[in-house]
This record gives C-alpha cells, structure tokens and sequence, in this order.
C-alpha cells in the first residue's frame, strides 16, 4: 500500500474562485458568461439552415460556441450549487444561484433556436454535412436534434407550448410543491410532541418501533385523504397539459418522451419488466420472511423499511475512505488512483455540521475537469456506499474527459451505470467484511432493499402511471379511482406479499408531478440492471475489464442503449435474457438472507 495521507473531510471550492460567494473572481467569471450568452444570442439569430456541404465549418463553429458556453455556465453553477449545499443559509449564494438560473433559461432558448433551423436542412445534404470530417463526431447528436425537431411541431407552435407551459404545466408541479410544503403531521416520537414535515414523518418509516412506523404512516396517509381531492386535481391537470400536446404532435404513447429521452425503445423496456415480473417469487419470499422477522404474518406497507437486526457496524471516514480504495483496486488501477487522488485533493465535503442539506450529490466543473462530492459522513456502512456511489459518478465524468462536451451529455437511464457499479463494490465487500451473522444479515437486507425498490416499488410506479396516463384519455380522473389504480398496482408489483399497501402513494410521491422529466421511474430500474451486468462481467474478467469498462462510459452519451450494450457488452438488451441474468444475481442476495435468517432464529 502507499503512504495514506490523513484525507480532509471539508472539500476545496477556492481552487475554482477564491472567496466563497463573496468571490471576485466567480463575479468576473459571471459576467463573462453573460457576454458569452449575449453573442450566443446573436449566433442563434444569424444562424440559417445549410444548404451546402460546405456550410460544415460554420456549423462546427456553432457547436463550438455552444460548448464553451455551456462549460462556463456548468462551471459557475456547480460551484454555486456547492455552496448552498454545504450552508443552506448563504443568502448570496442563493442570489448567485437565481442569476444562473436566468443565464440557463437563456441559453435554452438560443440553443433551441440553433437546434430549429440547422435541423432543417435538406435530407442529402443533411447526409453529407454529417459524413465531413468536421461533423461526424456529432453525427448521433446532431441526428438527435433533426429527430426531435422532426417529431415535434412547428416552430411557432413549439414556442407557443413552451410560453404556455410555464403557467399551464409547470405551475402545476409547483402547486404540488407548495401543497406538500404546508402539511404538517403531529405526534409524539421518543416521548416528545412533535410538528413534522412530510419529509421529516417518511423518515420514521426506518424508526425501529413499529408503534412509531405505524403511526406516522397513518397519520400520512390520513393527511393525504383530507387534501386528496387538490392533488387529484393537480396530477389530472398535468396529465392533461402533456396529454394534449402529445396529441398535437400526433403521438399516440405517453412513453415516447420519456423513452427518447432515455435513448431506449420500448422492446427494451418491455424485456427488461418482463424478466423482472417472471421472477419476483423469492423477493416476495423475503418480504414474508421479513415479517414473519417482525412479528407478523404478511408485510405491511409501514415496515417495509424497518430494520431487520440491532446491528449498526461503524467506520471513520478514514477507514470508510481506506476501504473504498482497497477494495476499488481489486477491480481495476484506474478506479483506485482516480479515487485517491479525489480524497488527497479534497474533492469532497462530508463533514457532519448544522445547515447541510441533507442527501448526496456528485457535481462536474467542465472548465477545471474536476468533480465535487457532497454527503454527510456519521459513520455508517450505507454511509461508506454512499461515498463509493459518487465516487463513481465522478469516475464517469472521468472516463468522459477525452469526449468533446457535446458528446458527454447521458441520459438519466445511464446516468446511474457507474454510481450504481462503484457502490456494488464496496457492498459486496462490506457483506463479505462481516464479522457476525448479525451483522451479514444487515448489510445483506440493505442490499436486497435496493432490489425491492427497483423491481416492486418502481415497478408499481411504472403500472400506476401508463395505466392512470390511459384512462385520463377519456377524462378526469377522481381521486377514488386513483387510490384503486394505486393499491392494485402496488398489490401486482409486490407479487402479492403486501397485506396493507398505500393508496395515496400517487399523493405523497413527488416523482408524478415532476414536468421535466415524465416517467421518473423506469430509468432508475434501467440503471440498477443494467450496471449489474456489468458487475457480473467485471469479476468474471478480473482486472482486464477495467479498459473496456471505461470504453463503454466513454460512449454512454453518443449511442441508444441497445448498441452501447451491443458494442460493449455484445448482449442484445431487447431480450428477456439479458435481464434476467442481472435479477438472478439479485436473488443469490435473497437466497443468502433466507439462510441466514432461518439459521438464526
Ligand atoms: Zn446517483
């Protein structure tokens, strides 16, 4: 091993503009970037559709002018961002925070403008433009803006949209916000009366008294029925705005958008639930187990995440970090050196301190082609994997680093490939590091849990929606109807394991009122697989692999998902297989849990 250095648990933000939020050196930097989206402005209204081949520089010249604008406002915002999330009171920050929120909303619309006219162009001499040396990087993206703009209507009319959803849709997910916001739930937890969030009441669904879990779930779902009808409401409104403009554009799937989105098609997604609904027996199998664990028959909904064992094993970030890296360079030297030299050059902020916001974050700063990690470290194993699931976004933001910008821009469904493979890591590591059964069966659980939320939670999220999005073709959907669709949902994807389920789950989940990215579910399922696979062949090949694993991130963001895993992986993702072979490795997890578990009691 090398000489470890006492690693810093405070992450250097200097190093990009010295000061704070107070810095000069961002103010100047800011105000650059203003100028920039200005001649970008002007770029976008001088820019004409190509009607030669020899209009390929020019259009080079565009992508590049987007590019550097698009590091700078990146640059400035990801650090901004990092302010506020290490001191959520910096008043400045949040001031900083708004101004690039008005620079990017201006650098959408002149890209949009860009993206309208060059997509334009004439079908052959689009093909040539796209075969020229200067072009044919861009060629998967540039094909991306011709078919988007292709799918969609007029200009005019996509302008119109756009000026009208902001009121007419978004609104609606900000309402959803602001209803959340002004609900309180009161009870007593620990002997004390207590007026909580909706946030601060969902975090007792782990609290290890189930009078407590119980409690708080009722209480939620009790103040979800007394406003039922206003999210009713809300939810069919959206729906409705999106429904409608999908009729305009003539598209007939409410899965198209968020399919394009992910690069994926719709036989992908069809095998990937398929394989997932065929073999949910023995996760079902675990959630009996799990009650009966519990003291109960069948699972109830409020002790899904209850924990199953006293056991609470703990690292320092020290040895949290020294661990990470041991393990990290059993799977290959790159993952290790890039880890370590993230730790020694403080790239991330863990500290346990007042006003932090809560969760985990790995943020990119494009001009300085450096990453910044945000977690609170106390200690705990999942807190070990946390760091590790970060660390593996910003692996990828590394492997990335020889792709131009452009070229960089993945999808949400992939987003997740190297968080996800960085973190099984260390998981499989840890359960192996167990020093007592009590503590294998805990870390064990947490890893099944995952599998439960990605192959029964998400998948009844999935059902709720294409089957809510279907009937709010013919009209208004009343919010009785929506506590059924829930509960059967929930019953189908739990393969029957629940006793009492959560009917006003489309109530409480904020991800069904999310505008910008619909279908805010499947990708995460997508993600979690599809990086399982590549785990498995990770250790089947050893060290090796490491190279061709960088190869496949490297053109996560340039390819549909089904040639990267062709191209990478040489699997044919459209096929139940494919899938089934990473939900088997899941079940190796349950299979373990249940021997455990019977041995023990
Ligand atoms: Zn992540």
């Amino acid at each position: 091993m090398t000489t470890t250095k006492t690693y810093s648990q405070v992450w250097d933000l200097d190093v990009f503009f010295k000061g704070g939020s107070d810095s000069e050196e961002l103010r100047t930097h800011l105000d650059a970037v203003k100028q920039q989206i200005g001649e970008l402005e002007s770029l976008a209204s001088a820019t004409q559709t190509p009607t030669s081949v020899d209009e390929a520089g020019k259009i080079l010249h565009v992508i590049d002018e987007i590019k550097n604008t698009a590091k700078n406002l990146r640059e400035a915002g990801a650090v901004i961002g990092c302010f506020l999330a290490a001191n959520t009171k910096d008043k400045k920050a949040l001031i900083l925070q708004a101004e690039v929120g008005t620079l990017g909303a201006r650098f959408q619309t002149a890209v949009l403008k860009i993206k309208q006219v060059v997509a334009k162009t004439e079908e052959s001499i689009w093909k040539e433009l796209l075969a020229t040396e200067q072009l044919s990087q861009f060629d998967f993206i540039l094909q991306e803006w011709r078919e988007e703009v292709q799918l969609k209507l007029s200009e005019e009319e996509e302008s119109l949209i756009t000026a009208l959803s902001v009121d007419g849709y978004q609104g609606w997910g900000q309402l959803y916000d602001q209803l959340v916001g002004d609900i309180t739930i009161e009870m007593t937890v620990d002997g004390e009366e207590k007026k909580l969030s909706v946030g601060q009441a969902n975090n007792l669904s782990s609290h290890a008294d189930v009078s407590v879990r119980k409690e708080a779930f009722e209480k939620l779902e009790e103040a979800w029925e007394t406003k039922e009808d206003f999210f009713a409401s809300t939810l069919n409104h959206l729906a409705g705005f999106r429904l409608a403009v999908y009729e305009k554009r003539g598209w007939d799937s409410v899965l198209k958008e968020p399919l394009m989105k992910n690069r994926m098609s719709q036989e992908t997604l069809d095998a990937m639930w398929g394989a997932i609904s065929a073999n949910k027996g023995p996760f079902a199998q675990y959630l009996k187990r799990k009650a009966e664990l519990l003291g109960n028959e069948n699972m109830n909904w409020y002790d899904l995440d209850a924990p199953v064992t006293s056991s609470t094993k703990e690292m320092s970030y020290q040895e949290g970090a020294e661990f990470i890296l041991e393990h990290f360079g059993k799977f290959g030297p790159e993952l290790e050196s890039f880890s370590r030299k993230a730790f020694e050059d403080s790239w991330i902020e863990a500290e346990d301190r007042a006003n932090k916001r809560p969760g985990g974050f790995c943020t990119g700063m494009p001009v300085s082609e450096q990453s910044r990690i945000f977690m609170t470290y106390s200690g705990s194993m999942s807190n070990v994997a946390t760091l590790a699931h970060e660390l593996g976004h910003a692996f990828h933001s590394y492997a990335l680093r020889p792709v131009h910008y452009m070229n960089r821009q993945y999808a949400m469904g992939v987003a997740e490939t190297a968080s996800t493979f960085a973190e099984m890591i260390v998981a499989d590591a840890s359960v192996k590091a167990a020093e007592t059964q009590e503590e294998k069966l805990a870390l064990l659980e947490d890893k099944i849990q995952r599998s439960v939320a990605f192959f029964m939670n998400i998948h009844a999220r999935f059902l709720f929606e294409t089957r809510f999005y279907e009937e709010r073709k013919n009209g208004v959907v009343p919010a009785a109807r929506l506590n059924e669709l829930m509960a059967e949902a929930q019953k189908e994807a739990y393969a029957g394991a629940l006793d009492t389920v959560h009917p006003h789950f489309w109530a409480s989940k904020l991800h069904f009122y999310i505008t910008g990215t619909p279908f805010y579910n499947f990708p995460y399922t997508f993600g979690y697989l599809f990086s399982l696979s590549i785990y498995a062949k990770a250790i089947a090949e050893g060290e090796s692999f490491e190279q061709k694993y960088m190869a496949l991130l490297r053109d996560t963001a340039v390819m549909s998902v089904e040639d990267l895993a062709m191209k990478h992986l040489g699997e044919d993702i459209t096929k139940e297989e494919f899938w089934a072979k990473g939900v088997a490795l899941c079940v190796k997890d349950v299979e373990e849990f249940l021997k455990i578990a019977s041995e023990e009691r």
